[in-house]
């Protein structure tokens, strides 16, 4: 395959085809997305060297896997470093449960890194149904993140995530693959499960909520992604600081959860969805936080104003780390100032309230 990128793992991608030039339709550029297959293949023989080592695993191994999967879904993370940090770390943490191959002379190769190549230009049959297994655990992996973040964990859906890795590595013809197919999907309704008890438990059951789409006079922050304890932290923070919190795009749920709805300066959503955030971003008298997919390659007319924290991130823009002190975000809020008069952004219905 002589591209310079292969990812297909989109609706958005080029042609309905692939993304294969020198960046996708995301804005992931082509070395970015090698750096992911080389994570996505050092996954791979992590979950390998897993095998007949399980006693050997714990915590921060299902972190790692859970992380590195997420890392990969579009619009999460276009930064090389980060990935480059990672995929470290995952080398790491396989050299723990096998020391004896790092030092080994005559490598069998059986835990090493897996080429991503091999499943891109696999037979249509066996790169469509490998591809399935790694989306689809992809996928899951950010509803697991998200649940692990309020302290729910489920042992079945994080062995699993070792078995699929461990299935796409592997030169297995349609009759071994299938299964594994189905069994993403069930296991990732049970996934599913494990994260709305999650949310459900720790911030309510969501209830039927207008949403305002105006936004006040003075200081404000947008968030988005689908980080409800980032959310959480950020309310806490900016209580009593005469600053307004606004969703955008996915986090717009979160205004229906009681615990959430509580907050007083909670006040409702910003903007559509996350393909225009670069029109509506522009020129916004206010910081944006990104806490999970969806992030555009921010332009330059607001990309002082972006910060990421969680799996999130990008060249240059300001990350906020596991501590979750949220001060750089607030104090850009302030200095921005917000709107000097209240305004009402043409938004999701023809209303100036939304229904969720
Ligand atoms: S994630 Fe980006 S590079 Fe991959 S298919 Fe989607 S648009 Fe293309």
């Amino acid at each position: 395959m002589d591209n310079k990128m292969f990812c297909f793992q989109c609706e958005q991608t080029a042609s309905c085809v692939g993304c294969k030039g020198a960046a996708g339709v995301c804005g992931k550029k082509a070395d970015t997305a090698q750096l992911q297959d080389c994570l996505t293949g050092a996954l791979i023989g992590l979950a390998r060297a897993t095998e007949g080592n399980e006693h050997l695993i714990n915590s921060g191994t299902d972190r790692l896997i859970i992380e590195g999967l997420f890392t990969t879904i579009t619009n999460v993370n276009f930064n090389n470093a980060t990935i480059s940090a990672l995929i470290d770390k995952v080398h790491t943490e396989k050299n723990r449960l096998v020391p004896e191959c790092l030092k080994c002379a005559s490598s069998c190769g059986r835990n090493s890194d897996y080429d991503m190549r091999s499943v891109w230009e696999a037979n249509e049959d066996i790169r469509s149904l490998k591809s399935l297994i790694l989306f689809g655990i992809r996928g899951m992996a950010a509803y697991a993140y998200h649940a692990s973040v309020l302290g729910y964990h489920d042992e079945t859906v994080n062995r699993f995530f070792y078995k699929a890795l461990f299935a796409v590595g592997m030169d297995w013809d349609q009759e071994r693959l299938l299964p594994i197919v189905l069994e993403v999907g069930a296991v990732n309704l049970r996934c599913m499960e494990l994260l709305d008890r999650a949310n459900t438990e720790t911030y309510g059951t969501p209830v039927p909520t207008k949403v305002p789409l105006t936004v006040e006079k003075g200081p404000f922050i947008v968030i988005s992604g689908h980080d409800l304890y980032d959310l959480k932290q950020l309310l806490e923070q900016t209580k009593g600081r005469g600053i307004n919190i606004y969703t955008h795009g996915e986090m717009l749920p979160a205004n229906a959860y009681p615990e959430l709805k509580k907050y007083s300066h909670l006040k409702g959503n910003f903007g559509t969805a996350w393909q225009n955030q670069q029109k509506e971003f522009a020129n916004l008298p206010a910081p944006v936080l990104f806490t999970t997919n969806c992030l555009m390659p921010p332009k330059a007319s607001y990309a002082d104003r972006v910060f990421t924290t969680e799996v999130v991130s990008y060249p240059e823009i300001v990350h906020i780390g596991e501590d979750k002190d949220f001060t750089p975000v607030i104090q850009k809020a302030l200095s921005l100032g917000g709107y000097t008069e209240e305004r009402y952004v043409k938004l999701i219905v023809a209303s100036s309230s939304c229904l969720k």
